[in-house]
């Protein structure tokens, strides 16, 4: 038997590869030849801590600075899309809240038209006084378009004019209930955010220190 073929041998016997007969033919070998004898002492050392390398664990540290840096992009994720929904949640209540407060402000100023809140002095007087003043009902408006002709189209805008002011009205008469419902609903909002953030910081620490303590 050449080196060479043994050492072929060697390779074939440390993956359990070699048969029982080429493996005496390879022990024959080694004990003939010094060069393969060392060769294959330096192999099996190689295949001793190649096999035992896996086993080895980071040190503490590195894994500690690996797994706080997992859990801070996980927690920065729920974080965000927590925050993002309250965030909206925030600003429509802000816009609830405020819609009524502008509507009067404008009002108060006289950018709005004044017959507008004039004529109605409640919700109760406003659908029979002006929406059906000229229609009996709403099924009578259907003749009427079918005839057709430029009265029929002035009727129309007349009717479609009281269903603008009477909506004006109503917001003026609900603008106040409306904007402290809006605040309310803002506050809770804000608490909200203050206990979404308090709770989000909590799990973190709390993900961390079993983190820890599994290392
Ligand atoms: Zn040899």
């Amino acid at each position: 038997m050449r080196c060479k073929q043994a050492g072929q041998m060697m390779s074939e016997r440390l993956d359990g590869r070699l048969n029982d007969a080429d493996s005496a033919l390879l022990d024959e070998h080694l004990t003939a030849c010094g060069a393969c004898q060392a060769g294959w002492q330096s192999l099996q050392a190689l295949d001793t801590l190649f096999s035992a390398a896996p086993m080895v664990q980071p040190p503490l540290r590195v894994r500690v600075q690996v797994m706080t840096r997992l859990a801070r992009r996980d927690q920065a994720r729920r974080a965000v899309v927590g925050g993002a929904t309250l965030t909206l949640g925030t600003v429509s209540l802000a816009l609830l809240a405020l819609a009524p407060i502008f509507v009067g402000f404008l009002d108060a100023t006289g950018i709005l038209p004044a017959p507008i809140f004039a004529d109605f002095s409640n919700i109760a007087g406003i659908l029979p006084a002006s929406i059906f003043a000229d229609f009996s009902n709403i099924a009578g408006i259907l003749p009427a378009l079918v005839s057709g002709g430029p009265t029929t189209i002035v009727q129309l805008l007349a009717f479609l004019g009281s269903v603008g002011r009477a909506l004006l009205v109503l917001m003026e008469t609900v603008a106040v209930p409306l904007a402290f419902l809006g605040l309310c609903g803002l506050a809770m909002t804000l608490t909200l955010n203050g206990l979404w953030i308090g709770a989000v910081r909590r799990a973190r620490n709390a993900m961390l220190d079993s983190q820890i303590k599994q290392i």
